[in-house]
C-alpha cells in the first residue's frame, strides 16, 4: 500500500517513537510534583516549550500544550466568546477546518462571518481591507494552509492588516507546520498546531497565545500550563511531537521540500497528460508541496476513486477526513465555486516526507489503470 493521505494523518516517525519511549521509561514524575522525579519531568517539559518557542519565534510562556488542534482551536473561539461581548464579531475564512468553523458558529452564530475565497481557494484580501475600513471584528481567523487543496493563505499579509487595525489574528497552522518554514508564525497572536500531521503522535498539539496575555480556560481543574489548561501534561507525547518537529525543521532548513515539490509537479503534468479532462485546483496560488486536489474527468465519482485506488494499493482521500462519508459536498469546494456534480469528483492526493518520486510515478499509473477500469465498467 502506498500512502497518499498525509493531510489526514502521517505515520509516526522513528525519532518520535524513540523520544516517547525514552520519556516513558525514564521520566516517570508529574511535572507539577516538587520531588526530583517531578522536577526532571518539569525540565523535560520546559525544554520542549523552549524548543517550540524557538521554532515559532515566540516566548515559551506564550505556549499551551493541548490534546491537538481541535482543542486549541475551540479554546480560541471559547475565549473570544467569553470576552468579546454581545455584539462582537469574528471573521473566519470560508475554508476553515470544521473545528474552527463549527466552534465559531457554535459560540457566535450569525456573528461569525465567513471571509470569501477566490476560485483558486485563496482568502480574498480585498474583502478584508474593505470590510475592515468599515468596522472591525473582535478576531480574524484564517488558516495558514488549507487541508483539502494545499493552498497557502496570505497569512502574513492578513496578520499585518490586523496589526494595523489592532484586531487579534488567529491562524490554524496545522497543515503548514512541518512542511514549510514556520518562524514568522510567532508574529500571529494565536497559532494552533498538531503533531500527527508531521510525524508526531496523534492526540497532541499546542496553542500559541499573545505574549503576556491570559486566555479563558476551556478545561478547569489543576493549575497546569499557568492555569490556562488543566490536566497533567502528557510529556511523552509532547517530547515525541518535538522530536518529529526538529527533524522536519532540519529538512526544511535544507530545502529538501523543494525537490519534493518538483516530484508533485511532475505527477500533475503526467496526470493531466494521461487523463485529459482533469483539472488541478488552486494552480494559480502558492500551494503546499505535498498536496494535489484534482477534479477528475467527467462521470467518475470520488468514492469510486477512493475504493478502486485502495484496491489497487493507494490510500487517497476525497478531501478532509472529517467530511468523508458525508454526502454533502465539501464547504471548501463550495466556497471555491465548485458545486453539485463537480464537487463529488474531487480527489485529494497528499504526500509526505517519506513519499518517493517512484511513489508518485506509481500513483499516476495506478490512477490511469483505475480510470481505464471505470471506463470499461461503464460500457
Ligand atoms: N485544522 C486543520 C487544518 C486540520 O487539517 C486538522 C486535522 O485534520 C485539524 C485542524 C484538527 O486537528 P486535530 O486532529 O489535532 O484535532
Amino acid at each position: 500500500m502506498i500512502y497518499f493521505d498525509y493531510n489526514a494523518t502521517a505515520p509516526v516517525m522513528r525519532e518520535a517513537r524513540e523520544a516517547w519511549l525514552d520519556v516513558t521509561e525514564h521520566t516517570g514524575g508529574n511535572p507539577s510534583s516538587l520531588h526530583q522525579a517531578g522536577s526532571r519531568a518539569a525540565t523535560r517539559l520546559a525544554d520542549a516549550r523552549g524548543q517550540l518557542a524557538g521554532f515559532l519565534g515566540c516566548h515559551p510562556s506564550d505556549l499551551i500544550w493541548t490534546s491537538g488542534a481541535t482543542e486549541a482551536n475551540n479554546m480560541v473561539m471559547h475565549h473570544f466568546a467569553r470576552t468579546l461581548g454581545d455584539k462582537g464579531e469574528v471573521w473566519i475564512s470560508a475554508i476553515e477546518h470544521p473545528c474552527v468553523h463549527d466552534s465559531a458558529k457554535h459560540y457566535f452564530g450569525k456573528r461569525a462571518k465567513l471571509i470569501p475565497v477566490t476560485r483558486d481557494g485563496v482568502v480574498d484580501l480585498d474583502w478584508i481591507t474593505t470590510e475592515m475600513a468599515d468596522h472591525r471584528p473582535g478576531l480574524v481567523g484564517v488558516m495558514a494552509a488549507n487541508n483539502e487543496t494545499g493552498v497557502i493563505q496570505p497569512w502574513r499579509e492578513i496578520q499585518a492588516i490586523c496589526q494595523a487595525y489592532e484586531v487579534p489574528f488567529f491562524t490554524d497552522a496545522v497543515q503548514f507546520i512541518g512542511k514549510m518554514p514556520m518562524k514568522e508564525l510567532g508574529n500571529c497572536d494565536f497559532v494552533s498546531g498538531a503533531a500527527h500531521k508531521f510525524g508526531g503522535p496523534r492526540g497532541v498539539g499546542f496553542l500559541k497565545i499573545p505574549h503576556r496575555q491570559s486566555i479563558t480556560p476551556l478545561l478547569h481543574g489543576g493549575k497546569q500550563e499557568g492555569g490556562r489548561r488543566a490536566g497533567t501534561e502528557n510529556i511523552a507525547t509532547i517530547a515525541a511531537m518535538m522530536a518529529a518537529l526538529a527533524v522536519r525543521e532540519k529538512q526544511i532548513s535544507q530545502n529538501l521540500h523543494l525537490l519534493r515539490g518538483l516530484w508533485r509537479d511532475n505527477f500533475e503534468r503526467e496526470l493531466l497528460r494521461t487523463l485529459p479532462g482533469t483539472t488541478i485546483l488552486g494552480t494559480n496560488a502558492p500551494r503546499l508541496w505535498n498536496t494535489v486536489s484534482a477534479l477528475m474527468p467527467d462521470g467518475d465519482r470520488k468514492h469510486e476513486w477512493v475504493m478502486r485506488l485502495d484496491k489497487a494499493g493507494f490510500a487517497v482521500s476525497t478531501g478532509s477526513a472529517c467530511t468523508t462519508g458525508k454526502e454533502e459536498p465539501s464547504h471548501v469546494l463550495a466556497a471555491m465555486g465548485i458545486k453539485g456534480e463537480k464537487a463529488v469528483r474531487v480527489v485529494r492526493f497528499s504526500a509526505g516526507w517519506e513519499t518517493t518520486e517512484a511513489d508518485w510515478d506509481a500513483l499516476v499509473k495506478g490512477v490511469a489503470k483505475v480510470h481505464g477500469e471505470m471506463q470499461a465498467g461503464k460500457s
